[in-house]
């Protein structure tokens, strides 16, 4: 039997890759995106969530019917929720109050346990959902904390999975990769493993408008005063992530809300790829960046497409929404304003 798997897990990992012909067409490099959506819990999430939890296993920190805690704005817990099933274990999980009822309730429907929590609150306030997810793994017994933020683990399964699959799928032959850093995980372990085969490789780190990966990058300092609150789920933080491997990343490039959520309806439209918020904000950034660097035709650039676009119908898929966040100046607020636009051109 061919492509059948024991069960769900069996699919993780092993995403395809698709060539963007239409957004980026100005821009003379080949450009393909890896779908991380086709992962079965629909994000990059579902490869450190088996990742970290078979490595509890084999540490024996496990046993059926164990608790996994985490802190997460969606995608981590859906991954966590679906690994907890199959294996057998509690899930519970804190999330930001920014997150959408939708979001929420897939997280039920997957038997998690929600908390939701202020997300304008300091990291190190007691009410923030790292505070409430960390004083629950101290009072659950027979439980871990993912911890997906300061733990290496998250690294080292892209380190092993998604670095890998990028330099089979490209021969090798990858010039660019861009991705959007959140805990950092997914970029910086596929980095790794990307400049140990190739230190010429450039890697883009997108960052959002309102976060601070940026600027220490450059300066080594966090810039409080550059903290504001913003749309972008997953992207950017307001702190220092220990996921992130700094001295991997070449360049940081910064996207705002408005441009990342045209760019996500314009991939719907255009490439017929319904991506997440964050699918647009890396396309994005590679059109901001080709604004400041030459590219060529002979560069591959791969752009990681983190999660899927139904998570994001109320949210940038919506007219309505747009409409509240005042995303209407540049007329794309609208699927039939990007249509009327594109057939004028
Ligand atoms: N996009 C989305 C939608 C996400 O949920 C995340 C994870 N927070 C990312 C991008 C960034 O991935 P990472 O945490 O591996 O940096």
């Amino acid at each position: 039997m061919t492509n059948v798997h024991d069960n769900i897990l069996g699919l993780i990992g092993n995403t395809p890759m698709v060539r963007l012909n239409q957004v980026t067409k100005h821009i003379p490099a080949k450009v393909y995106a890896k779908l991380e959506s086709s992962n079965p819990g629909h994000s990059t999430k579902d490869r450190i969530a088996l990742h970290i939890i078979e490595a509890a296993e084999k540490r024996g920190l496990l046993t059926p019917g164990s608790t996994i805690i985490e802190t997460t704005s969606g995608n981590t817990g859906f991954s966590i929720a679906m690994v907890s099933i199959i294996k057998g274990y509690k899930c519970i999980l804190s999330v930001s109050d920014k997150t959408k009822p939708e979001k929420i309730a897939y997280l039920k429907a997957l038997g998690a346990k929600v908390y939701i929590c202020p997300a304008s609150v300091p990291a190190d306030d007691p009410r923030s959902y790292y505070e409430v997810a960390k004083r629950i793994a101290k009072e659950t017994p027979n439980s871990i904390y993912i911890n997906q933020y300061f733990n290496e683990l998250n690294i080292d399964a892209h380190y092993q999975s998604t670095g890998p699959e990028i330099w089979e799928q490209t021969d090798g032959k990858i010039t660019h990769i861009f991705g959007c850093t959140g805990t950092g995980g997914t970029l910086s372990g596929s980095a790794k493993f990307l400049k140990e085969k190739n230190p010429d490789i450039k890697v883009i780190g997108v960052d959002a408008d309102g976060s601070i990966l940026k600027t220490y990058h450059e300066t080594g300092k966090v810039d409080e005063s550059e903290i504001h609150s913003y749309q972008i789920e997953g992207l950017g933080k307001n702190l220092i992530p220990g996921a992130l491997l700094f001295d991997k990343i070449d360049e940081f490039v910064r996207v705002n809300d408005e441009d990342s959520a045209y760019r996500t309806r314009e991939i719907a439209l255009r490439e017929a790829i319904m991506g997440g918020y964050t699918t647009g904000a890396v396309v994005q950034a590679l059109i901001q960046y080709a604004q400041n660097n030459t590219l060529t035709e002979k560069d591959i650039i791969v752009l990681i497409f983190p999660d899927h676009g139904s998570r994001y119908i109320s949210k940038v898929y919506s007219d309505d929404w747009m409409a509240e966040q005042g995303f209407s100046k540049n007329g794309f607020s609208s699927y039939d304003a990007v249509l009327k636009t594109e057939m004028e051109k």
